[in-house]
């Protein structure tokens, strides 16, 4: 059997490093600034992988990549030991959201689950987005408003420059007092997940919401 002991996280980090790598690779022929980056590589790979021991292997196959060709080949093998977002049921899905009268349902067959670390899906409809957050084997969901205003700006979630809109949840507190939490997000959703390699600001959301 397959070992899976990358996290779709580590996954991704190693994909922006590797394309971090062949940038650098393209930008100069010079060896000691290529080194430079290779040791700048090396530690944040390292550092997000403190608990892998064929850390070392990686690195060096990363280091022999020299074209898209061989880029594709050492992820494709690579992907093979990521931990897959778990996949929910649809009755788990309509569960976490059974406050919602008109729920629609995402496509799953369209998730790569590998590349997944949260699973979102819109109404285009109701203006609804929603979310669900894996995390210590349960599943936690969050869903909110977004606006119709396409804004060009950064993404709460990624932190990467993208076409944005607002997404707001809200929680009620007591009688007709609601908090409200409101940020700027991708619209596409699955390029905002290849950027993720962490999803602190997505946990501590749910939890706010969760409280
Ligand atoms: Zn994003």
């Amino acid at each position: 059997m397959t070992e899976l002991f990358l996290s779709v996280g580590q996954f991704h980090k190693i994909k922006h490093m590797l394309q971090k790598f062949l940038n650098a690779k393209k930008a100069t022929n010079d060896k000691d600034t290529l080194l430079a980056v290779q040791g700048i590589i090396e530690d944040e790979v390292k550092q997000a992988m403190t608990h892998i021991h064929s850390v070392d292997n990686i690195l060096t196959e990363l280091f022999h990549v020299s074209d898209a060709t061989s880029a594709e080949l050492f992820l494709m093998q690579l992907k093979q030991h990521v931990s897959p977002f778990p996949t929910p049921e649809l009755t788990d899905i309509k569960k976490l959201f059974k406050k919602e009268k008109k729920l629609k349902l995402p496509a799953l067959e369209d998730v790569d689950f590998k590349e997944t670390l949260y699973l979102s899906w819109a109404d285009v409809g109701t203006n609804k987005q929603y979310i669900i957050l894996a995390k210590n084997d349960e599943f936690h969901p969050l869903s909110g408003v977004v606006d119709a205003k396409h804004i060009k700006g950064v993404c709460a979630f990624c932190k990467r420059h993208s076409t944005t809109r607002l997404f707001t949840t809200k929680k009620k507190v007591s009688g007709d007092l609601y908090v409200k939490n409101s940020q700027y997000i991708c619209i596409d959703s699955t390029q905002c997940n290849l950027n993720l390699t962490e999803i602190d600001v997505l946990e501590e959301w749910v939890e706010k919401m969760e409280k």
